[in-house]
Order: C-alpha cells, then structure tokens, then sequence
C-alpha cells in the first residue's frame, strides 16, 4: 500500500526506532517522519513553505465532521486555523441534539464540573435533527 504521495508506510514503520517506545511516541515518531517526507518531496525548509506549496495545490472542497459533541473550544481553534490556512475549504460540522440519554443537548454546552469551556457552537441552526454549521 503507498499513499497518495507515493509514501509507502511499511517504508515508514520499518525506518522507525523505538522498540519499547510508548505506543504514542512512537506514533508522533511516525507522523514526524511522514511529515519529514512530504516536507521533502514538496522542497519546504520551512512551515511557510510548507503552508504556501499545500495551499498552491489546494483549490477548493469541503470537510464533514461529524461528532456525538460539538467541538471543545481547543477543536474550534484547530478548525479556524486550518480554514485560515486554506481559505478556499469549507468545513461543516454536524453534532447531536440529544445526549446518550436521548435528554435534548443546547448548540452550545457548557463544558461542566471543573472543565472551562463549552462544546460547539452558539448559533449551529438544526438541520435533518443534528446541529449543524457551516465554517468558511
Ligand atoms: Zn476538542
């Protein structure tokens, strides 16, 4: 199996150290050395380079996420970010209007207990019986 970019994973996995490396160090390694790859055959030395060659190459399309929550403030940022650094992209987000309990949820929902914060978004209108909005 290779990747859209010719990356080939098992190449990846198998240059990878960290025999007894913690599961998750050892996936950030390997997310390290793809990002390493496509820096390399896209000729990046920096992030600016990197943002303006993937940018170049992105010219439009949409993302759909779909969640049981609305995202946590930490995810909002991600999602703008990204947005920003491709401004031809939407995003839409659709979340549920009921907890597992089938009690009805509000758009935006304070996190609760000792959490900061609230899940999703204040003004996501109904669509199809989910909280749905549109990010641009
Ligand atoms: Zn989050």
């Amino acid at each position: 199996m290779r990747l859209s970019r010719g990356v080939d994973p098992v190449d990846l996995v198998n240059r990878s150290p960290g025999d007894g490396w913690p599961v998750r160090r050892r996936i950030a390694h390997r997310v390290n050395l793809l990002a390493n790859e496509v820096d390399q055959r896209l000729g990046c030395q920096t992030d600016d380079q990197y943002l303006a060659a993937v940018a170049a190459q992105v010219t439009g399309g949409g993302i759909q996420l779909s969640s049981d929550m609305g995202p946590c403030h930490s995810c909002r940022a991600v999602l703008r970010l990204f947005l920003q650094h491709f401004p031809l992209v939407n995003c839409t987000v659709t979340y549920r209007k009921t907890n597992g309990r089938g009690e009805p949820v509000a758009a935006l929902t304070p996190a609760g207990g000792r959490l900061c914060g609230a899940y999703g978004y204040e003004d996501a209108p109904e669509v199809n019986g989910l909280w749905c909005t549109v990010l641009a």
